[in-house]
């Protein structure tokens, strides 16, 4: 019965499946030419970051050669937003009150797709976590998605945001808007293994001072108040906590301040205590059963508790499986295998988490050097400027347009990944 009103319109049985059979190889022919016209586009844009490989690596070296701890990133900021004004980038500088921040655009209007760009070095370590390839993958992606913006239309944004390792700054420029109006942000970070994304927890740093009375350890005791004392209790009691917590989650610290004579009893004691969680509520739960550890100590000992959470909050990573898959697609691509983690807790933490709050966004790893390293080490500053290093690199640099064209060309790819950030927000 369903068919009948299909029938209806055809004068015999033969002739309407002939038909509906041509609209079906019409509709498939559709989509074959689609999908070719998708894929010269992705292989003109990954021949572009070819093109653009050697001054790319010009970059990405320099920066390397002179490293620039976060805020004070004024050489890199400078040659990377020469080389996109000058790919015919509009540009603007010190975006977010932060001057060696930047926002470059090309294109008109929506979809709004960036990818970010970080180029701050580890005090005393120079690049030791590869930024100065994770500014050229931003680079070389976004330039090489030039033709696809002017065949899909949309706008593509390179943006620079300092300060990664310091003081976070996506933070700051996350509070200032600058991610409100994108429908993606992609980075990629250099590391020792290919990932197509990497979840990281929340953390909040916590500033913690004890006061207490000093006094003559041995001859008038009784008239003194340990703030050491009022430490270590706090310390034993985290440890208590730690059995009692989601295994997600980490407290970790250090004393800064432990007293200053072993016959003085201490009146000053300090600590940096940094608090992480799967998510932001459990943050929130354990942040409280980690200050009353404190408060308890205090109660116990006598001493007066003066504490400060840090005013940078990171967020959780939520990573968008969407993008992570289209990421790994696309570098199957240039002939990488790269495994997609399951969504969930990860480790460490990075501002990118508070950008993947308000947008859709991965974190992937690309690698540029073998496992039996780590990184923020001397050896992987080694690699960041390595052979290793630059394929790496350009690598990236493909994938992250593979997917630009993915996201632009086909409405329905974009739809997917929104429709995952809402529904899992
Ligand atoms: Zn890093």
């Amino acid at each position: 019965m369903k068919n009948s009103a299909v029938f209806g319109l055809c004068y015999n049985k033969v002739d309407c499946f002939a038909d509906i059979f041509n609209v079906s190889i019409t509709h498939q022919l559709f989509e074959m030419r689609v999908r070719i016209a998708i894929e010269k586009v992705k292989e003109a844009a990954a021949r572009r970051v070819d093109t653009e490989r050697l001054q790319l690596q010009k970059i990405a070296l320099k920066i390397h050669a002179n490293p620039e701890i976060g805020l004070q990133e004024v050489k890199a900021s400078g040659w990377l937003t020469a080389y996109l004004e000058k790919k015919g980038f509009t540009v603007e500088r010190g975006i977010c009150d932060m001057p060696t921040a930047f926002r470059a655009s090309y294109g008109k209007g929506k979809p709004r797709i960036a990818v970010l760009a970080e180029y701050d070095a580890l005090p005393g370590a120079g690049h030791a976590c590869g930024h100065n390839l994770i500014c050229t993958i931003a680079l070389g992606a976004a330039v090489a998605s030039k033709q696809t913006v002017d065949t899909y239309g949309g706008t593509i944004l390179a943006i620079g945001t300092p300060a990664e390792e310091i003081q976070g700054g996506k933070i700051t420029m996350a509070k200032k808007g600058a991610f409100n109006d994108l429908d993606t942000a992609l980075i990629v970070h250099p590391e020792t293994f290919d990932l197509a994304t990497s979840n990281a927890l929340a953390c909040q740093n916590l500033y913690i001072e004890f006061f207490g009375k000093a006094t003559h350890a041995s001859a008038g005791p009784e008239r003194g108040i340990n703030a050491l004392d009022a430490m270590i209790l706090s310390f034993n009691a985290i440890g208590a906590l730690r059995q009692h917590i989601r295994s997600t989650a980490r407290i970790h610290g250090i004393i800064t301040d432990g007293g200053k004579a072993a016959n003085v009893v201490p009146d000053h004691s300090a600590a940096e205590f940094i608090v992480r969680a799967a998510d932001d509520t459990y943050l929130d739960v354990l942040e409280q059963k980690v200050l009353n550890c404190f408060i308890g100590a205090a109660q116990a000992t006598g001493a007066r508790l003066e504490y400060r959470w840090d005013e940078q909050r990171y967020a959780a990573m939520r990573s968008n499986m969407t993008l992570a898959q289209l990421y790994a697609d696309n570098m199957k691509s240039v002939g990488r295998k790269v495994p997609i983690p399951n969504p969930g807790a990860g480790a460490g933490s990075t501002d990118m988490g508070n950008v993947s709050q308000i947008a859709p966004a991965i974190h992937p790893m690309v690698a540029i050097a073998p496992r039996t390293i780590s990184i923020h080490s001397p050896e992987f500053a080694q690699a960041a400027a390595s052979d290793a290093g630059i394929q790496g690199m350009v690598d990236a640099a493909k994938a992250v347009a593979g997917m630009i064209v993915d996201l632009l060309a086909s409405p329905d790819t974009l739809h997917k990944v929104k429709e995952e950030f809402s529904r899992t927000s």
